[in-house]
């Protein structure tokens, strides 16, 4: 990481050395980090490239949402995209950088009158967090709004405009989760409609989520992808294991999707939990369920 620190340092890039993936993540677990945050694209992928040119190990971040860290940190670079978090709208079209939160675009679209994001109101996700793995909820996707996708090929240096189709998503996928892109920028279309009206649907939507979710605990939302015809939560929940416990790690009693850390939870809690899970529902239902969440080693 010298050679690593030296080119930031030279280059004026910021960095953090001792961050603590728990200071950065929802579920508020994982160790030491070597943290870099670019503060625009030209840094984002200037650091990119030289982690990928010098075989430096890489994950670029949006909120740290949708991710589980090692509780022995990560070795290599966890590069944030929070400054990346412009957010423009013209003429229909909000352009948003991969650093801004969903939040910050559902008010922007609220603003100018735009309908079409009211279902991301309320996921603690960044843009591109939520292209990589087609966030969605209450019937709603970015694929449904997502026009254009602006990305960085590690692999060739070159910088790749995607549209819909080719962002080829999928329930929680997207071409990007195969990993090798850096989503830089997204646009999405929306459609005029009365600002009450779109406000009616935010509040109601997050009324829905406070009622169902236990946010006042760290998590990282629903752990498990649905089984197609089947909500996972349900099937936890008939399976009795609301509310199990490995150390700080729990089947949260509100919503059986959830894992939340009560406390002092480990990565290795989580982990021993969500195979107890996968086991059981395999004893009962016959069928694997896959994580949603991301393991990051
Ligand atoms: C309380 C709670 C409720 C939630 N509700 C929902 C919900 O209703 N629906 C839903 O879909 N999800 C939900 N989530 C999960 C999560 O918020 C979403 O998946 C969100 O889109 C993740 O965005 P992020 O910026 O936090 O991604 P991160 O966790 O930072 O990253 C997730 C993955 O995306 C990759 N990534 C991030 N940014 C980029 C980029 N610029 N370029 C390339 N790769 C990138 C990362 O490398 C990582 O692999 C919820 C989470 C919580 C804690």
């Amino acid at each position: 990481m010298d050679r690593l620190k030296r080119f930031l340092s030279d280059n004026n890039v910021y960095y953090n050395e001792n961050k603590k993936a728990s200071e950065f993540t929802t579920f508020r677990i994982g160790g030491e980090c070597f943290a870099v945050y670019p503060k625009d694209e030209a840094e984002l992928i200037k650091t990119v490239s030289f982690c990928k040119e010098f075989g430096i190990k890489y994950i670029v971040l949006g909120c740290g949402s949708n991710v589980l860290f090692s509780d022995k940190g990560y070795n290599g670079a966890v590069i944030m995209t929070q400054s990346l978090n412009a957010v423009e709208v013209n003429d229909g079209v909000i352009k948003a950088g991969c650093g801004a939160t969903l939040i910050s675009v559902c008010k922007a679209a609220l603003d100018n009158g735009l309908s079409g994001i009211e279902f991301a109101y309320g996921i603690p996700g960044s843009v591109g967090g939520a292209v990589f793995m087609n966030a969605g909820a209450y019937g709603g996707e970015m694929k449904d709004i997502v026009i254009k996708v602006k990305a960085y090929s590690a692999s060739d240096g070159k910088i790749v405009e995607f549209n819909t189709e080719k962002c080829g998503f999928g329930y929680r996928e997207s071409v990007f989760s195969g990993g090798g892109y850096i989503i830089l920028s997204a646009e999405m279309k929306l459609t005029r409609v009365e600002k009450t009206e779109i406000k009616a649907v935010m509040d109601d939507l997050l009324g829905r989520r406070k009622s169902k979710q236990p946010l006042n605990y760290p998590s990282a939302g629903s752990v498990f992808k649905r089984y197609p015809g089947r909500y996972t939560g349900q099937m936890i929940e008939e399976a009795g294991l609301k509310g199990y416990t490995i150390g700080g790690a729990q089947v949260s009693e509100k919503h059986a999707g959830f894992i939340i850390n009560v406390g002092g939870a480990t990565a290795d809690d989580v982990i021993k939990l969500i195979d107890h899970i996968k086991e059981v529902i395999k004893d009962r239902e016959g069928i694997d369920i896959e994580t949603e969440v991301r393991v990051i080693e």
